[in-house]
Parts: C-alpha cells; structure tokens; sequence
C-alpha cells in the first residue's frame, strides 16, 4: 500500500466526520451568512480541531468570501481546504544529522512510546543505520521485556537494566555503548507514569540533563507521543511535557482508531510544535512521516497523488514460515552478525543479571492478562477497549494537585519510594507482552519478506 493510501486509510473514520458534517452544512444553506459560518465552527470543534483554532479557520475563511465575492456555499469547502493546509505549513522531517543522533521518546502511559520506537527502529534498519535502544522506562519489568521484543523483531541492539534501577544510569549507558559502537541513532523509551506524576516530570528532567552532558554535539530530538484518541486532553499533555524538555516534535499515534484527527491541525495552530510522525495502526510498518500537504488531501477526501504506487502488500501470505516458533525469536539470528558481536562484548555487564530477572518477571504477565482474554480476541473490540483504559485521564489533575501539594510543603525525596502505596489508585497498563506473541507468530514471515526485499521496500516507503 503506498503512503497516501495508508494515511487516507489511517484517516477515514476523521473524514468521515469531518468531511460529512462540513458537507452536511453546506447543504442546508442556500446562501452564505453568519448561522453558516456559526454551524461550520461548530462542526469543526466536533471534529477535535479546538475551539481556538476553529475560529480562526472561520475568521480567515470569512476574509476569503469578502476578498473573492463567492455566494455559493459549496465553495467554502475549497476554502476551508486552503487555510487548514496554510495553517499546517511546510513539513518538519527528524534531525539525525549528527550521530549519534538522539532520540527521546515521552508520553503519558499507553500513548503508544514503545511501540513507536519498535516501529522507528524498523524502519531506521531498513534504511542501513546503526540502532541502540535504551530501556529507561524502569518502572515496571514488563516494560523492559516489550520494548526487547519490539528490538528483537527489528534486529537493533538494546541496554537495559533491572526494573526499578535508575533511568538516568541506562541512558548514560548506553549513550556510551552508542559512541563505542559507532550507532547511527540511540533511542530512548522513557515512563509514561511513576508513583507520582512530580517525580516522572523530574526524571525527564535528569534524562534531558544527562543527554546534554553525554552527546553535547550529537542531533537532538524529543519526541512528545500522544494518542490522537484523547482528543483535546493530547493539547494539554503537549503543554505540560514541554516543561520537561524542548519537545522538537510530535508522534501522534492511534489516528486509525478515531474520528478525532483534527488534532493534528490545533496541536500545530496552538503549540507550534510540528507533527513528525503519524502512527496509522499496531503493526511495525504503520508509521508514517507525517506529510501535512497529504494529510490535508486525505482529510478532504482528494484523490491519490498520481505517483501513489499501489503495490499491495497484503496480498502476500502472513503464515509464510509454518515452522516459525517462538523460540525463534529470542535468539533470532537477523542479518546482523557483526552487530551481534558487538552486543556481547559490551553488553555483558549491563545484561547478564537482568537474565534472570526477566524471566522471575514472568508473574506480571498473569496480571496483565486478565485485562484480555488474548485467545479470543476480537481486534476492533480489543482497540477500543484498550484506549478507553489506556487514557489517563486524571492526569493532569493529578499534577496539578501534587504541585500544590509541593509547594505547600517543599522538599521531597528526589529519588522514587517503591513501598509507596499511593500508585493502587493507578490503572495498570492493560497491553500485556503476552498479546504480543501471536502477533509476532504471525508476523515471521511478513518481516523475513521485508529484510528479505530491502530494496523494494526502500522503494515503496520513500
Ligand atoms: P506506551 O505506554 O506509551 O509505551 O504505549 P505502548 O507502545 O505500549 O502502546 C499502547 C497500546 O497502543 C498498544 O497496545 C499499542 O499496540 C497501541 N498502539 C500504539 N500505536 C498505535 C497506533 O498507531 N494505532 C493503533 N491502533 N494502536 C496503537
Ligand atoms: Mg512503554
């Protein structure tokens, strides 16, 4: 499937909405006045493009009909298209110029961190680059253990340590493994949620700080990942990660599963932070640049680019190897064995404790489980039900009470208490790294196709 198709694809239940109740208003007036303009913000703050930014779409159209004296109704449509791609502007691309390029990945818990960077990593790999992944996301073993599957399928070095241990030593590691080995790009998968939402903020802190120190003249990047599903809330997470770290870009993931895709264009209007990637489903190849002139056609329902290639990919058979057991994935040999020396000798001391912890780790998997029957999973209903969990929508109360809490008391201990009891109120993450396993049986001979196929790959993504 070519670019445009999987974004208009991505994109169809915001079109559908969007395009829909524009249409619909268009066809109940016969000539342009005020209610008009009233009804079509009204619509487009439906659609998650926020009020702000409704209205000033409105504004800038309503000049539009004065300067040009249309009087037919069915054209604003054309202008609305006009300005929504005016305010989107001209693309922002990652900067990995100067390696080893770094790459921070933040987010409230669920937004999709991990598996972004599974699927960056893919994609990096496949353009030839050297990957290392640093699993500073400590908080919970389980998320050690999904971020190595997410490395293991890609074929890209990881350094972790065991749960709990400091975030900041992981990143320092492996910020040095990166030099030492020559890595292109190191990415790094950070908490979406610790016992108190002051303490996440000041570890992104100190991560950001330890990034400063260990790769002053590398490129740059932090990555805000927000779930386009949470809506408006995804603006208010925008501004309150921004005080961590100059965020330099934004993943927004699940634009598959919602109507809500306007968030794109206030997430611009209002923050100024460009939209870099797009996460258009679970699978390793559904991320995409984000390429707003795309994105805008998408959105208006236009018709595919005329160099869209249309090469579908999933007529190709997903069950290619029936032999394929899990075992295989552990020890997967990928067409890396050079890397794979490298990873011993280096790795060794930040590795082989966490072995065995790993496996101990095994109880939270029973946990997560119980969140979904994994055997009898019905894909859409498992979506849905997961981004209704994974929201967290307490959280920016929650900060804002803990800081008051902070400044009506001052100091707290800077380091993370783990005998607090005050996380039960917490959800736990309801993805399970068992979920994972079918997808990856399942997945074998996709991938063997795509490392198997560079070039053609190469071609189609570009
Ligand atoms: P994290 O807590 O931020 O690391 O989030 P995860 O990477 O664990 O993702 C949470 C859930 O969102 C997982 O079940 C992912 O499969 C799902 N997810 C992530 N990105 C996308 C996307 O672009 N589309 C869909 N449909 N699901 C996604
Ligand atoms: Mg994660």
């Amino acid at each position: 499937m070519g670019i445009f198709s999987k974004i208009a694809k991505g994109l169809k239940k915001t079109k559908d909405s969007f395009l829909g109740g524009l249409q619909k208003v268009f066809n109940s007036f016969t000539k342009i006045d005020e209610e008009l303009f009233e009804q079509l913000e009204e619509q487009m703050i439906m659609s998650d493009i926020g009020v702000d930014t409704s209205v000033e779409i409105c504004e800038r159209v309503r000049r539009k009909v004065k300067e040009r004296g249309i009087t037919d109704p069915q054209e604003i449509m054309e202008l609305i298209h006009e300005v929504i791609s005016e305010i989107m502007g001209d693309d922002t691309g990652l900067d990995l110029t100067k390696s080893p390029a770094v790459i921070m990945v933040i987010g409230v818990n669920g937004a999709g961190k991990t598996t972004t960077i599974g699927k960056m990593c893919h994609q990096f790999k496949k353009e030839g680059k050297k990957v290392l992944v640093a699993a500073a996301d400590t908080f919970r073993a389980a998320a050690i253990d999904q971020l190595q599957v997410w490395t293991e399928r890609a074929g890209v070095d990881i350094v972790k340590h065991a749960e709990g241990s400091d975030p900041g030593a992981v990143v320092y590691d492996a910020l040095e493994a990166a030099k030492a080995r020559g890595c292109d790009v190191v990415i790094i998968d950070t908490a979406g949620r610790l016992h108190n939402k002051k303490n996440l903020m000041e570890e992104l802190k100190k991560i950001n700080r330890i990034i400063d120190n260990k790769a002053e003249d590398s490129s740059r990047e932090v990555l805000l990942v927000l779930d386009a599903t949470t809506g408006q809330n995804a603006v208010s997470q925008a501004k309150l990660f921004s005080e961590t770290a100059p965020i330099t870009g934004i993943v927004l993931t699940k634009l598959d599963g919602t109507a809500k895709g306007g968030i794109v264009i206030s997430i611009k209007n209002e923050l100024g932070i460009p939209v870099k990637l797009i996460g258009v489903g679970e699978k390793i190849d559904d991320l995409q640049p984000f390429d707003s002139r795309m994105f805008v056609d998408a959105l208006f329902d236009m018709p595919a680019p005329d160099d869209e290639e249309e090469e579908d990919e999933s007529a190709a058979p997903e069950n290619e190897d029936e032999d394929f057991d899990e075992a295989d994935v552990s020890e997967a040999e990928y067409d890396d064995d050079d890397e794979d020396e490298d990873y011993d000798e280096d790795d060794d001391e930040s590795e082989d404790d966490d072995e065995d912890e790993d496996v101990e780790d095994a109880s939270d998997y029973d946990e997560d489980k119980e969140a979904f029957d994994v055997d009898n999973f019905d894909e859409n209903a498992e979506f849905t039900a997961r981004t209704e969990f994974n929201i967290d929508e307490n959280f920016m109360a929650e900060l804002a009470q803990e800081k008051a809490a902070e400044e009506a008391d001052e100091e707290e201990d800077d380091r993370f208490d783990f005998g607090d009891s005050e996380h039960e109120t917490y959800e736990t993450e309801y993805y399970s790294e068992e979920e994972e396993v079918p997808e990856k049986k399942k997945k074998k001979g996709f991938f063997s196709r795509l490392f198997g196929r560079k070039d053609e790959d190469d071609e189609d993504d570009e």
